[in-house]
């Protein structure tokens, strides 16, 4: 059994979080916690005198072959695709960069407070692979998977159905449910990249085997009026209704440019919603219409979708998220964006678990500073979502296993030397 004593900012619903000014809090071998119990007294293994704990952050889009090429700013997103990001996917044919930038990745999760994320890989499954050692080895939670693409991309990133839907039931054979951390995903990359029967198999083999699907949708309007095109469909996720890609376990990234009737359909089918709004900034892609989905109830986690995204701290997201709703006309307040970021981001993904400190959910938290004079949970959402010059998490916890300490890894993920 692991004790801390700290003070505690936890979510509870989308309107109401919870603050414990002075709390124990008992994580158990197994690294769920037991307990979360005013401070009287007790024994404790770790005080942390100052700062405020919080759940882990939840990145439900992220690229991690994208990992050095943040900042590049080539869009808008065709352009960007094709000049910075399909040139360095293509480096991860090699196994060895794929090992030393899956580190990197994995430690810029770590580093930003993130203790899930779904991930999209480069095409090659042996890049995967890396991360998905990378992963066990550092213990934090990941789902994800290589991206598939069979068209109109370079020829050295196209990978046939056949091929890469075989050896991605290799990967999840080796990978799916291990230690209940990391789990595969059938990922077809966008339909502008896929053909028709690369999607349907993916969706097929992904529903037999119970795995999660994602996809970016309608992110940018060049691209759905191609989509729309190559697929003669009557909008953009019909291509992907037909491919039998959008349901309970499809998470679809942006969804900026959608139809009343787009909107209707994603909530009738249940699939969830990874809003990136820093990278919808960075691209130039659009604003995401917080209130259509909002208003149907779809569910809604935040993605940094590093490399468009500049930060992989999903803060930065939420923050990005206020600004991006504000200009639309819909004010977010911080407990909607602490939701996205833990609690309702984990239960998007099928991790009821996560997302809080409260007994019975994993001991996956965030230890941050907070100035001396911030005492409440209005002054700590302030800080913690939208100070842009707040530091880096000091301590960063899965299953009550320390996997960040900011006192142990001086400076910045990158100068971390690999052990
Ligand atoms: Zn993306």
């Amino acid at each position: 059994m692991t004790v801390l004593r700290a003070r505690v900012l936890t979510p509870r619903s989308p309107d109401e979080v919870l603050w414990l000014d002075d709390a124990v809090i008992r994580i158990n071998p197994g690294g769920s916690i037991e307990g979360v119990e005013p401070y009287a007294g007790q024994a404790v293994d770790l005080h942390l005198s100052t700062g405020v704990l919080t759940p882990g952050f939840v990145d439900s889009h992220v690229h991690y072959p994208q990992t050095r090429i943040v900042g590049a700013a080539s869009g808008p997103l065709l352009q960007w695709l094709n000049h910075s990001t399909f040139p360095e996917e293509q480096r991860f044919a090699d196994l060895e960069h794929a090992r030393e930038v899956a580190r990197v990745f994995v430690s810029a999760l770590a580093a930003a407070g993130t203790t899930l994320a779904m991930a999209y890989g480069p095409v090659y499954p042996h890049a995967t692979d890396a991360l998905f050692a990378e992963v066990e080895r550092r213990g934090l939670r990941v789902i994800g998977g290589p991206v598939l693409m069979d068209e109109n991309c370079p020829p050295e990133l196209q990978i046939p159905a056949g091929p890469a839907l075989a050896s991605l039931e290799k990967l999840a054979d080796r990978w799916h449910g291990c230690d209940g951390r990391i789990f595969v995903a059938a990922i077809p990359r966008f339909a502008l990249c896929c053909s028709a029967s690369l999607m349907a198999g993916a969706a097929r083999l992904a529903r037999e085997r119970g795995w999660w699907v994602s996809t970016h949708l309608s992110e940018n309007l060049e691209e759905g009026r191609i989509a729309r095109e190559l697929f003669s469909a009557a909008d953009y996720l019909q291509v992907y209704e037909d491919a039998g890609l959008v349901h309970r376990r499809s998470v679809l990234a942006h969804a900026i440019h959608l139809s009343d009737g787009e909107w209707d359909r994603i909530q009738a089918a249940g699939a969830v919603i990874a809003h990136c709004p820093d990278s919808n900034f960075f691209l130039g892609s659009g604003r995401f219409h917080a209130s259509a989905a909002m208003a149907r109830g779809v569910p809604i986690a935040l993605g940094t979708d590093i490399a468009a995204g500049r930060s992989f701290r999903i803060p930065r997201a939420a923050s990005s998220a206020y600004d991006s709703a504000l200009a639309r006309g819909t004010t977010l307040t911080p407990s909607q964006l602490f939701w996205w970021a833990t609690r309702g981001g984990a239960s998007a993904l099928g991790h009821g678990n996560l997302g809080a400190v409260e007994p019975g959910f994993e001991g996956d938290l965030v230890w941050h500073d907070l100035p001396a004079w911030v005492d409440d949970p209005v002054g700590a959402l302030a800080w913690i979502l939208f100070d842009a010059d707040a530091p880096r998490p000091r301590r960063v916890w899965v299953r009550g296993r320390v996997v960040w300490d900011r006192g142990q890894n001086t400076g910045y993920p990158w100068e971390t030397p690999a052990s």
